[in-house]
């Protein structure tokens, strides 16, 4: 597969020939938010790469690595026009960590700057989450089904364990994160939810989100009904059992 046809990007081979980019790839970028980093007015970089095809993904021209939009060297020259307006900066996707060392490289850059880092991750990289660990203040990370169902929606027979591992990383580190999990009816059930639940609760999380699933499609292949994407909100016994095992719980209907 062909990564790169761009001159703008600076790639290297590594020795197992690998193509690891040098310079990192930013696809997007929202300048301020409030919503994106608990606490904390932030901006959010959408760097491109995804190792996983989630059935619902919504930022499908993310996923596949190339070029980014963005001028790497220009976005932290505005960064650093942002220096006391914002406080923390979120790295997104895509997946960022699926560009390595450029994305690490990048986040120090950008903590250096005294902007706190935000994480979105997928989990699907453990050793570099571990890499930049003492970068990252904060993981919003996605535990997206129970094992029976996640090769069915994200295409990767390897992405559950790799989020396990990569919860147990962060959650040696101490550091604040949200586990959160898309309520997809077709991959994911109430049992499932609290399944979920539980196994993050026991890993040592405390904060926990559950985010209603709304399609972006409208063909048969996708449908959904109100009623079944409702069903992990409706169901007061769910919603206690689930509340009990956090400190926060946030129910984005
Ligand atoms: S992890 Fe996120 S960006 Fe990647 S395919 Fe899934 S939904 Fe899309």
């Amino acid at each position: 597969m062909q990564l790169f046809d761009d001159r703008r990007t600076a790639r290297r081979i590594d020795e197992k020939g690998r193509v690891e980019m040098n310079t990192v790839q930013i696809g997007g970028l929202v300048s301020f938010t409030t919503i994106d980093f608990p606490g904390k007015l932030a901006a959010v970089l959408f760097l491109v790469g995804c190792p996983l095809r989630c059935a619902y993904c919504s930022n499908p021209h993310l996923i596949d690595v190339g070029p980014g939009e963005y001028d790497a060297d220009k976005v932290f020259d505005w960064l650093r026009t942002r220096i006391g307006k914002l406080e923390g900066v979120v790295f997104s996707g895509g997946e960022a960590l699926m560009q390595g060392d450029a994305t690490i490289d990048y986040m120090r850059r950008v903590r250096d700057l005294g902007f706190a880092i935000g994480l979105h991750t997928n989990g699907f990289y453990p050793e570099r989450l571990a890499a930049a660990a003492d970068l990252i203040d904060w993981i919003g990370i996605d535990y997206k089904a129970t094992k029976t169902n996640y090769e069915k929606l994200t295409g990767i027979n390897i992405a559950y364990d790799r989020l396990l591992q990569s919860l147990d990383v962060w959650a040696k580190t101490g550091k604040p994160a949200e586990v959160r999990v898309t309520c997809d009816p077709r991959y994911v059930t109430t049992d499932d939810l609290l399944n979920i639940a539980r196994d993050v609760s026991a890993r040592g999380f405390k904060n926990f989100a559950v985010q209603k699933y709304i399609p972006h499609f409208e063909d048969d292949e996708h449908k959904t009904t109100p009623a079944m994407r409702g069903a992990f909100f409706n169901n007061d016994n769910l919603r206690n059992e689930i509340n009990s095992m956090f400190e926060t719980v946030v129910w984005r209907e």
